[in-house]
């Protein structure tokens, strides 16, 4: 008689957009049985995007762009079909629509509980649900034994990296901070349940998306107080528009990737001076390079790397991550009113007083609020990670910083690379841990190949994840 071979065991740790997405693609498209283990902090399936519990917090990428897999472009499309609040949207209005995020959580939901919550008898993969968190990974002579807060360790054969963004990064005298009634810490807890009265003031620390949504929030609840919202530049992030046929760029006879940092910016201002004289929106070139970003970071040298984040990614990233036109309208109305008021200033401290928090800056005043929200964006010196786990794979050498120390080093597979530069047999990377490796790993467009390929990868399959014609026109 002959011994069946041992079942493969994946383990994959986060269960937002990417570790999701990634066990469905294993459901998808393993032939021979495996079991798979999904471990997941929090609530399973949504992540931090899409377990908003506010419906004007839309996406900022229309629908038509938003299936969760790379080879069926119309899955999300055919999706909200099923929901009766889309029944009598026109096609051509559906594609075009920027839907709330709670909706898009649904969508990731009910994919989780398709293919991986009750046993259907459709795929040959065993799935198990952990909610926990995993804070630390000790290899054995064949796979490893992961170990959790609460329950009891398991093994495995492969594990997936999916944790996504890190939290905010801490600010000069937040520490003393944590325990006062007006300091939010996470601005993607329910802080509104808390606000102040509404003759108050609410003070956002950051302008990009996390502020844009708390600026929504607030103005949905009715709330009349003044809002103030400091960053470095000050830059709110800007709409999306219609933009004009621009077949002229990237130029067909253009290799991005070898241009370099100076030939790259010196082509893209020539184009947006053409643009400009057209009275066109410059912003198409970014996105005109979209499906060309990962490949140009690849070219570049770690210091061109270290040159763009230094003086132009904030500029980028305005340009890059667009917001649903009516999200946009809202801003502009709060600015105009004078509810919202942005400051272009660096925040040095904040501390105490009394029940309010003061925040100073590089200002010369400094501002006073009842509620002040701490909306930075996600800490980005990875060694630095506040994740037990992650500090934990750095100290055992199981994984390595890039090389900006943005997030992991990882192959093109996604296997993560060791500190002597080997393949890891163990580990894989994806979604914004893979910041400094890829640039553009954070949205969906990215993120549903990235999870596809990563399935592949653990399968032994050779990729199939080559974005569609169809497809490579969506990310634009
Ligand atoms: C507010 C917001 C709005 C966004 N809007 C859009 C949008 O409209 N369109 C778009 O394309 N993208 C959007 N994004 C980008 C978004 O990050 C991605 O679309 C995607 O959701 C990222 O998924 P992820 O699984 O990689 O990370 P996450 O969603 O962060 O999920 C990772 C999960 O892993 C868990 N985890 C981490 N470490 C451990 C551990 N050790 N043990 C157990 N669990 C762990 C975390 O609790 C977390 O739930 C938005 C992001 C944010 C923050």
């Amino acid at each position: 008689m002959s011994t069946p071979s041992r079942i493969h065991h994946v383990a994959i740790i986060g269960g937002g957009f990417s570790g999701v997405m990634t066990a469905v693609n294993l459901a998808r498209l393993a032939k021979e049985p495996m079991r798979l283990t999904l471990i997941q902090a929090g609530a399973l399936g949504r992540g931090v995007a899409y377990s908003t519990t506010r419906p004007e917090h839309l996406l900022n990428v229309a629908a038509r762009n938003m299936s969760a897999f790379p080879d069926l472009p119309d899955h999300l499309l055919q999706w909200l079909r099923t929901r009766m609040d889309f029944d009598a949207v026109p096609d051509r209005e559906l594609r075009e629509k920027f839907i709330p995020r709670q909706i898009y959580g649904d969508y990731l939901r009910s994919l989780l509980l398709h293919y991986l919550e009750v046993p259907n008898g459709l795929t040959s993969v065993q799935v198990e649900l952990i909610h926990d968190e995993a804070v630390d990974v000790e290899t054995q002579p064949q796979g490893a034994c992961l170990h959790f807060r609460h329950g009891p360790s398991i093994l495995a054969d492969k594990i997936v990296l999916a944790c996504g963004n890190e939290t905010p990064a801490s600010l000069p005298g937040a520490e003393s901070l944590t325990e006062h009634p007006a300091w939010v810490a996470n601005p993607w807890q329910a802080w509104h349940r808390q606000l102040p009265a509404q003759g108050g003031s609410v003070i956002l620390l950051g302008t990009g998306l996390t502020a844009v949504d708390a600026v929504l929030t607030l103005r949905t609840l009715g709330w009349q107080g003044v809002i103030h919202a400091v960053s470095r530049h000050g830059w709110l992030p800007q709409s999306h528009f219609r933009g004009i046929d621009y077949p002229d760029f990237p130029p067909a006879d253009e290799d991005l990737s070898r241009l370099g940092l100076e030939g790259l910016t010196h082509l893209m201002e020539t184009h947006c001076a053409h643009l400009r004289e057209r009275g066109a929106n410059p912003a198409i070139i970014v996105d005109r390079l979209r499906p060309h970003t990962q490949r140009i970071w690849e070219g570049f040298s770690t210091e061109e790397k270290t040159e763009f984040i230094r003086k132009q990614a904030a500029r980028w990233n305005v340009l890059r991550h667009r917001i649903a036109p009516e999200i946009h309208a809202q801003l502009t109305s709060a600015q105009l009113t004078g509810q919202l008021q942005v400051h272009a200033a660096t925040v040095t401290l904040v501390e105490s007083h009394g029940n309010q928090i003061q925040v100073h800056t590089t200002a010369d005043h400094c501002l006073t609020g009842d509620l002040v929200v701490n909306a930075t964006g996600p800490q980005t010196r990875f060694t630095r990670t506040s994740s037990p786990l992650l500090q934990n794979l750095l100290q055992r050498g199981l994984i390595r910083p890039d090389a900006l120390d943005m997030g992991v080093a990882a192959n093109v597979d996604h296997t993560a690379v060791t500190p002597s530069g080997e393949r890891s047999h163990l580990l894989l990377a994806l979604g914004p841990l893979l910041r400094g490796t890829l640039w553009e790993t954070v949205a969906v467009p990215e993120l549903r190949g990235q999870a596809k390929r990563v399935a592949e990868t653990l399968l032994g399959l050779s990729s199939q994840t080559i974005e569609s014609p169809i497809m490579m026109e969506y990310m634009i």
